[in-house]
């Protein structure tokens, strides 16, 4: 039998359809571009979105829920202290890398101490590393970063150390650590090592803690709270600050064995940003983090190109393959200070201290004291690093 010819009645309906669909498709469109950023998705196109950036305004930092500070610390030796500011709850999160940038941290912090109170909420240590413990281990005679939170009425609330080191009381710089601990305990101070946050079995001792205006620190299980390591930067802390859908990521100086135990353990998702891992190490930052963080922006605390730990180029900080492995998901690396002559004791700002801004529905911002040039489009880059083909544009 013949196949019956469609009738044009039916032509015209099914091209009736076509159209109307059509109509729809372009309509829904057209809302969708025209709403504003707020609303739509991330455009997380694997960190290639442009960061919104700017010099340091107070203003901006002061109308931000959230602002996260990676201070440069004012001398040649590379290390960490990061000021988490949310509405009048301070976290101090590691203290330098000599003793002599104590009152350097503590006059930047001071900017932001919220003086009703006069209470530092939370000091985290990380790991016991100089380059991260130096302000909190001073000789006895010397002010601490504790001691200067114990004087003319301020008090520290909470403090979060690792709750595993190779280190002994045989080490001087240890021991003035455990005595600068133990005044600021019996001054008062709550003290919790990570495990006592994760298993939560000290009265007070929390895995999450509520910062206020929407913001969260949660601790993060990784293997080496209990197990021993022959490198103290597996002993970090290891923590998430979280704002609705953002998440900011904070390692230490955590190395791949290490992250990788993070992974296995913990629902970790793409970040708003990451404090690169041991400064930009090639034994941090490894593929199978990156891989699951995809860091929308990346801060490393270094002073890029300093011979302090080696003299090969491409194993000083930020190295090629810390380089390698975070380039194919973003862009937006920020540097604090960057290295002229080690010996001769000259360096620089290089975005200087940055702090990155947040409120829960709007882009995050990015604020330097120095400039807002991204790694990949320094001087220094172009003389030292190579981007890899996968970088994203
Ligand atoms: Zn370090």
């Amino acid at each position: 039998m013949a196949k019956k010819k469609p009738s044009l009645m039916k032509n015209i309906l099914s091209g009736f359809f076509c159209v109307v669909i059509g109509l729809i498709i372009g309509f829904v469109g057209t809302i969708i571009f025209s709403l504003p950023d707020s609303y739509k998705i991330p455009d997380r196109v694997n960190g290639s979105s442009n960061v919104s950036s700017g010099l340091i305004d107070s203003k901006v930092i002061e109308e931000s829920d959230l602002s996260i500070h990676f201070l440069e610390l004012g001398n040649k030796y590379t290390g960490d202290c990061i000021l988490i500011k949310v509405g009048d709850t301070q976290v101090l999160v590691d203290g330098g890398s000599k003793t002599s940038s104590i009152s350097h941290i503590t006059s930047y912090v001071d900017k932001f101490f919220d003086e009703k109170d006069n209470v530092l909420d939370y000091v985290i240590i990380t790991h016991a590393h100089e380059d991260h413990y130096a302000g909190f281990a001073t000789n006895a005679s010397t002010e601490s970063i504790f001691d200067y939170y114990r004087k003319d009425g301020k008090s520290i609330d909470t403090i979060i150390t690792f709750s595993k080191t190779n280190k002994t009381a045989s080490n001087k710089m240890f021991s003035n650590y455990q005595r600068e601990l133990g005044e600021a305990i019996a001054s008062g101070a709550k003290h919790f090592t990570s495990l006592d946050c994760i298993n939560q079995t000290k009265a007070g001792a929390q895995k999450t803690y509520d910062l206020g205006n929407g913001v969260e620190l949660n601790f993060l299980y990784q293997k080496f709270y209990e197990l021993p390591s022959t490198t103290e930067n597996n002993y970090s802390v290891c923590f998430e600050i979280n704002q609705g859908s953002k998440s900011y990521l904070f390692t230490g100086d955590l190395e791949k064995e290490g992250e990788i135990s993070l992974i296995a353990n913990n629902n970790l998702r793409p970040v708003e940003l990451y404090k690169a891992g041991h400064h930009g190490s090639k034994t941090s930052s490894s593929q199978e983090l990156i891989v699951v963080i995809q860091p929308k922006i990346v801060v490393v605390t270094c002073v890029a190109g300093s011979s302090e730990y080696t003299s090969k180029n491409e194993n000083q900080f930020p190295t090629q393959e810390f380089i390698d492995n975070v380039s194919p998901y973003t862009k937006n690396i920020y540097v604090t200070s960057l290295c002229i002559d080690y010996q001769a004791n000259q360096f620089q700002s290089f975005n200087g201290t940055i702090v990155v801004c947040s409120n829960p529905m709007t882009q995050s911002q990015v604020l330097c004291s120095n400039n807002t040039t991204i790694l990949k489009e320094t001087e220094w880059f172009k003389n030292n690093r190579t981007l890899p083909a996968n970088a994203v544009a």
